[in-house]
């Protein structure tokens, strides 16, 4: 089948199952999380036409796809505002397990990944352990056949609606700090002693949450590699979460955002933004920076579709990517001006029904914004990821 002929067939499906209400949802998006009902719906019907999982090997459930067939894929789904999809078990967990996994492993969870039954937080990160994550403090215990868990995780994204939790744990003091890490599967959000407290967001939502271990047992039988060798099992996964993000149709989709808002939103000379020579300017800027991230996007695309990881280059792509998507939200506050001040979170439901204090195209830039300051923070920071490529690329080790 041509591309041509393949981007008709996946608008055709768009356009018979993406219902107005999870376009509603699509559209309001404000972070890389759409409302999760939405997002659970819209797994739901690609699960059951097949196509929830492109990135996987056609024997776990993927489509077989060629890169550029996912690449239209993504850019389909994403320009037609489909909401997005909870990547952490499609995204990192799923692809890991094929790579770690045992047998057994794999025959568990990664049906259920791809059916959308569980749905999975990521347990790294702890209040003394963020960019350095090897001093994590978490301790795992053996007891049996169980690990006895203490500590305390943080900003883990989801865990209110997650039901399982991939986390790194401390099983030995000894040696190297990455040399005591382990990497277990948490099959129960309810397990005893764990408790799941909300944090609250700059935009006043909850999307993160600090996660307490007092005594939760996890199977040994559910450790992904050696015991003490976690922290390679846990780098690989990093890079499927720094590169697994397609930036380049993220910004195709801010592009045509800033255009709409700058069309329709009168400054106060009364012409629209896209009118104003600054602007306009600035925005053609942006829009040739867009086209270098494509280029790197479609690099490590190319990587990872001829099996290896990418190394350096999803660090590359998740700097440029993020910092750009950054530009792109500064520039549509700038077309607004002060018509982006009004902030109204009920109305970024996408059931709501009631009036708007603001015009439908500013509804969601002041969010998009706020919440947009957070990328060059989590997935391993920008200046995190300048040291990898000073590394990894420029060879400047110090
Ligand atoms: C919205 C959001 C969602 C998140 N989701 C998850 C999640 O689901 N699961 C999870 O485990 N974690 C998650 N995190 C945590 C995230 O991974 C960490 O915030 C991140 O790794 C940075 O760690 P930190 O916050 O402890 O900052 P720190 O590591 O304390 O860094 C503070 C500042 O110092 C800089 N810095 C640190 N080390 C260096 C260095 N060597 N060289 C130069 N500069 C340096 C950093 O760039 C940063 O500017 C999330 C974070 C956010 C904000």
């Amino acid at each position: 089948m041509s591309y041509d002929a393949f981007r008709e067939q996946v608008r055709t499906f768009l356009n018979e199952n993406l219902t107005p209400e999870l376009r509603r949802a699509g559209e309001l998006t404000t972070t890389v999380f759409s409302d999760f009902e939405a997002s659970q719906a819209w797994h739901r019907i690609l699960y059951q036409q097949g196509w929830v999982a492109p990135d996987w090997p056609v024997e776990q459930g993927g489509t077989g796809w060629d890169v550029n067939e996912r690449y239209i894929f993504q850019e389909e789904c994403k320009l037609a505002n489909a909401p997005s999809l909870f990547a952490l078990g499609l995204q990192m967990l799923g692809p890991m397990l094929m790579g770690y996994g045992t047998d057994e492993q794999k025959a568990r969870y990664l049906p259920r990944i791809l059916s959308g039954e569980d749905v999975w937080c990521q347990g790294y990160s702890e209040p003394g352990a963020g960019s350095d994550l090897a001093s994590l403090r978490t301790a795992a215990v053996r007891d049996g056949d169980d690990y006895v868990i203490n500590g305390q995780k943080t900003w883990t994204s989801m865990a209110h609606h997650a039901n399982k939790m991939f986390l790194l744990v401390r099983t030995s003091k000894e040696g190297k700090p990455q040399a005591g890490i382990s990497f277990l599967l948490l099959d129960d959000m309810q397990a005893p002693g764990l408790k799941v407290d909300p944090i609250i967001s700059l935009d006043g939502r909850v999307e993160q949450c600090a996660c307490f271990f007092e005594d939760v047992r996890i199977p040994v039988a559910n450790r992904v590699g050696e015991e003490n060798q976690g922290w390679a099992v846990a780098k690989f996964l990093l890079e499927f979460e720094r590169g697994g993000h397609n930036y380049t149709i993220d910004l195709k989709k801010q592009i045509k955002k800033v255009r709409e808002i700058g069309a329709m939103h009168h400054g106060i000379d009364g012409r629209p933004s896209l009118e104003n020579v600054t602007l306009a300017s600035r925005l053609a800027e942006l829009e040739v920076d867009a086209l270098a991230v494509e280029y790197t996007d479609l690099r490590l695309k190319r990587a990872f579709a001829e099996g290896g990881n990418a190394g350096a280059l999803s660090s590359l792509a998740k700097l440029t990517g993020t910092e750009l998507t950054q530009r792109f939200h500064e520039i549509a506050l700038d077309m607004l001006g002060p018509a982006a001040l009004p902030y109204q979170p009920d109305a970024l439901e996408p059931g709501f029904d009631g009036s708007l204090v603001s015009e439908d195209y500013a509804l969601t830039t002041m969010a998009e914004y706020l919440n947009g300051r957070a990328s060059t923070i989590y997935g391993g920071s920008a200046q995190v990821q300048r040291n990898i490529i000073a590394k990894l690329v420029l060879q400047l080790d110090s």
